[in-house]
């Protein structure tokens, strides 16, 4: 009966309106006054929700309830239960190439279930409106402290951290991929880690568990949005912190921080309010000069965002062809989205590579460090899976082996006292997003109790 009720109550809006009940309309909800809740009841509201809401209610509750034994009424459920979950199941599969383009490409369709999406806004509303409210925030960055911070050489120091997306480490040419699907880093002194692996499946997990002091096993996504991360000890220690975000954002990452820089009106890398990564690129370029010491700057790619690979990257980085040019899979074969989604790693090649040409343009003012590191990984349709986002438990290497690269200028190894001969021998050891927190830390010589020298790749490989 409730469900039929809160059905009519808000469908009649959905329909009539095309309101979508999401967390914001929640708040409009309760932040209403009485005149203006009054402006939206007319007639045709109260007799559809007497026809849609309270007659189907009414003949529900004229059904009563059977007496039974609970043996049997258990006995009964479980059955009933059993036989619809089946056919849910066999349903959702028998369509399960169209079911995932479709929910993929259409997000807005989830916003459209009534009454249920009403029912997970209105959790979601309280949880964050009250259960964030009464926790304080979780503070890691009061004891950090910055060692041996003289600077030998005079220059100031940068690091730039790229968050890629979707991109899977068999894909990388520098892995050993049959392709070159990495030219360019193939070419260059980049320390490039092949047994990596990432902390979720999707970017909502990842990229907070990236920069959190806690792995994958502690890591919990709704104690991160109240938890500091690698960035606030960088803040508290002086360093200017930028996020440039070419995806959805960064996931509360750089809330307390800095603000996220997301708009980029580049006529040249943008159509129709989708930009190819270069603007990350573009945006840093305009950057330039920095005025302090310490820089932090996170480049937040759309990477291999599917379905729509052959959107990624511009035409001249077609190198493997035929194409997918559907968003729904259905449309083609798994060869043609093995190049589309090949195309897409070509180019973040060459997005990483001209970053490193960049900095060591300017080699002559900056001690400049690269990271490269992908959120997760991807399905390309692999026994019939495709995308991410299944549970870590039984998602399959595809969706969790990432690529890891590193890159240091010559005045930042001084500076950090880097042994790259020594970091270059560890580049099989298993490693995952667990060991970015401690290994930044390592590198930048800071002190924190959160500190854990295990997963630290640099604790042996500095002198
Ligand atoms: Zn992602």
């Amino acid at each position: 009966m409730l469900i039929f009720i809160t059905g009519a109550l808000i469908g009649y809006h959905s329909f009539t309106y095309g309101i979508i009940f999401d967390e914001i309309m929640i708040q409009n909800i309760l932040e209403t006054n009485f005149s203006e809740a009054c402006e939206l009841i007319s007639w045709s509201y109260v007799g559809y929700v007497a026809l849609f809401g309270l007659l189907p209610s009414y003949l529900i509750y004229k059904l009563g309830i059977k007496e039974q034994s609970p043996k049997i009424f258990y006995k009964e459920k479980v059955f009933v239960c059993f036989i619809s979950l089946s056919l849910a199941l066999a349903l959702f599969f028998s369509f399960y190439k169209d079911n995932i383009a479709l929910h993929r490409n259409y997000k807005q369709l989830r916003q459209l279930l009534v009454p249920f999406r009403f029912y997970w806004s209105s959790y979601n509303y309280c949880y964050k409106s009250f259960y964030f409210a009464d926790k304080g925030l979780f503070k890691i960055s009061d004891d950090a402290s910055l060692q041996n911070n003289q600077t030998k050489n005079g220059k100031k120091n940068i690091i730039i951290f790229i968050v890629g997306e979707a991109a899977r480490a068999q894909s990388f040419g520098l892995n050993g991929y049959t392709r070159d699907t990495t030219p360019l880093l193939n070419k260059s002194s980049v320390l490039n880690y092949k047994n990596f692996h990432s902390c979720g499946t999707s970017t909502s997990i990842s990229v907070p568990c990236i920069f959190s002091h806690l792995g994958r096993k502690q890591f919990d996504v709704k104690q991160s949005y109240k938890s500091e991360n690698l960035l606030d000890i960088l803040k508290k220690l002086d360093f200017q912190i930028t996020w440039y975000d070419n995806n959805s954002s960064s996931k509360g990452v750089a809330l307390r921080v800095t603000k996220e820089i997301d708009q980029f009106d580049n006529t040249q890398h943008c159509l129709n309010g989708s930009c190819f990564d270069a603007v990350l690129l573009d945006a840093l370029t305009k950057h330039f000069p920095l005025k302090h010491q310490n820089n932090f700057i996170v480049l937040h790619q759309k990477g291999n965002h599917g379905p729509a690979y052959y959107l990624r990257y511009p035409k001249a980085f077609e190198k493997f062809k035929p194409v997918c040019k559907s968003t729904n899979f259905k449309n083609c074969t798994q060869e043609e989205i093995i190049n589309a989604y090949d195309n897409a790693i070509l180019y973040t090649d060459f997005q990483i590579a001209e970053l490193i040409n960049l900095l060591q343009y300017k080699e002559a003012e900056y001690n400049s460090a690269v990271v490269y590191v992908s959120d997760h990984g991807e399905s390309t349709g692999e026994k019939g899976i495709y995308l991410h986002g299944l549970p870590y438990m039984i998602a399959p290497k595809e969706q969790t082996h990432i690529p890891f690269i590193m890159w240091f200028s010559n005045g930042f190894i001084n500076q950090y006292q880097i042994n790259l001969n020594c970091l270059h021998k560890a580049t099989n050891t298993r490693l995952s997003h667990d060991n970015i927190f401690h290994s930044l830390l390592g590198l930048l010589n800071i002190k924190s109790l959160h500190y854990n020298k295990a997963l630290d790749v640099f604790a042996s490989c500095k002198s």
